[in-house]
């Protein structure tokens, strides 16, 4: 027998303290410390829906292809094509999002990762408010307060409340204690029912949050009384039992989820909440709020990183002669206007995870498909090209959700000898290049 501690990148929390036990023959004998999502993602490797060879799309149907014919294939459609988009990249690695970016620079393309649609929206719409940042130890160590707003982890992000709530820190040496965890949803999620009794469960109407923002703004600079019939469904001793903690606890971290990133017509409920952040950082003396974006893909964070570093700019980048240009474009309006000729897909399932209209859109031009599983995408693209599973066939960086940068380590070589998605990005890019 023999015990390999590994990360999982079967979500954003990039869990480091994973045993597998392996037999004398090498195979794995038991995963201890994972949930089942990242059993399951160690699991993939051997999955029936594993892609193992390249597939050109002959008369409707996709044909297995030697990687030399599936390589010409796809250099001649990106040849072919005068207004690529690439889109993805959110579980693979920091190098192979480097190399995708470098391919839009190249192809004069358009790029954008999941992030784009969920948690990079967050940093975009900082720029003028600013936003605090936490990691998952100071809230280990220093939390008093674990807020999650329209964020059901238990089932996104299974081992994320077991590890800032429910564990000790050097400071809160009574863990669970004395955190005290705070739900505001619509709707009782496997979250919500974990609550005990110094917890805060607000069951909000829905589509409400905004009216919440705004009247909790209000509160915090004392330009306005909690009144006595509550608000937005929400009664008034629990708010004030809300906004008691907020301003007053030492650390508050406010972790949000997919619901609060879209504005409605009245107003934009992200953009609001990082200008209550603000005022809560200027009412509360004793000590800070800070926000985490909930998003589940193990590497989305890492596509914002890598964008920055490389760009400037953390998602959307549009390329002309090989230049960063503006545009107010994301991967969902330049498919929406048919923006585009050619579609290069990385790790990512955008049939079935984009609207039926815009999916239905994405399908009318050539596609290629670069991945290691078979999805939705997989059945409409026009070339497939196959990769190891990042994570576990291949070593790498990635950003957990909190942007702290962890290293992924190899376990297994991938079946066919088949390349990491930078490996072949960087293939991809040599190759044109010596064209
Ligand atoms: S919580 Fe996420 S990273 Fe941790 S074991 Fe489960 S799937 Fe893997």
């Amino acid at each position: 027998m023999k015990f390999k501690k590994i990360v999982c990148t079967g979500c954003s929390l990039l869990c480091d303290d994973i045993i597998i036990e392996e037999n004398d023959n090498g195979r794995i004998e038991q995963i201890i410390g994972a949930c089942v999502r990242g059993k399951e993602r160690f699991k993939s490797i051997k999955s029936q829906n594993r892609i193992l060879t390249p597939l050109i799309r002959e008369n409707d149907d996709l044909k297995e292809a030697a990687w030399d014919e599936a390589l010409k294939k796809t250099l001649q459609m990106i040849e072919d094509s005068s207004n690529p988009i690439l889109y993805g990249f959110s579980t693979t690695s920091c190098e192979a999002q480097a190399e995708g970016i470098r391919l839009a620079r190249a192809i004069d393309g358009f790029i954008d990762s999941n992030s784009t649609i969920c948690q990079g929206i967050t940093l975009e719409k900082s720029k003028e408010t600013g936003v605090t940042m936490t990691t998952l130890t100071e809230i280990i160590n220093k939390g008093d307060i674990i807020l999650l707003w329209g964020f059901n982890p238990i089932e996104s992000i299974p081992r994320l409340l077991n590890k800032i709530l429910f564990s000790r820190g050097k400071f809160r040496m009574t863990g669970r204690e004395i955190k005290t965890l705070i739900v505001i949803d619509p709707v009782e999620t496997a979250s919500y029912k974990i609550m005990g009794p110094r917890d805060i469960p607000l069951l909000i109407k829905p589509a409400s949050d905004l009216e919440l923002i705004q009247a909790l703004k209000k509160i915090c600079k004392e330009e306005m009384e909690i009144p006595s019939e509550g608000i937005a469904g929400i009664d008034k001793m629990d708010l004030e039992r809300l906004v008691a903690n907020l301003v007053d606890s030492e650390n508050i971290s406010i972790l949000i989820g997919q619901g609060m990133l879209q504005p409605s017509d009245d107003g934009d409920p992200l953009k609001e909440l990082l200008e209550l952040i603000e005022i809560l950082n200027t009412v509360n003396e004793k000590g800070r709020v800070s926000i985490i974006m909930g998003g589940g893909h193990f590497n989305m964070t890492g596509f914002d990183q890598t964008a920055l570093s490389l760009t400037g700019k953390n998602h959307s980048l549009q390329f002309k002669d090989s230049t960063l240009i503006d545009t107010e474009d994301n991967i969902i309006t330049k498919i929406e206007k048919n923006d585009f000729d050619l579609s290069i897909i990385v790790g990512t399932d955008p049939i079935s995870h984009l609207p039926l209209e815009i999916s239905k859109k994405l399908v009318t031009k050539p596609m290629i498909l670069i991945d290691n599983k078979k999805n939705s995408t997989y059945y409409v693209a026009d070339v497939v090209l196959p990769t190891a599973i990042t994570g576990v066939e291949t070593d790498g960086t990635a950003f957990r959700i909190d942007e702290v940068p962890i290293k992924l380590t190899k376990l297994y070589d991938p079946p066919n000898d088949l390349p990491s998605d930078e490996e072949l990005l960087i293939k991809i890019n040599n190759k044109i290049k010596e064209e």
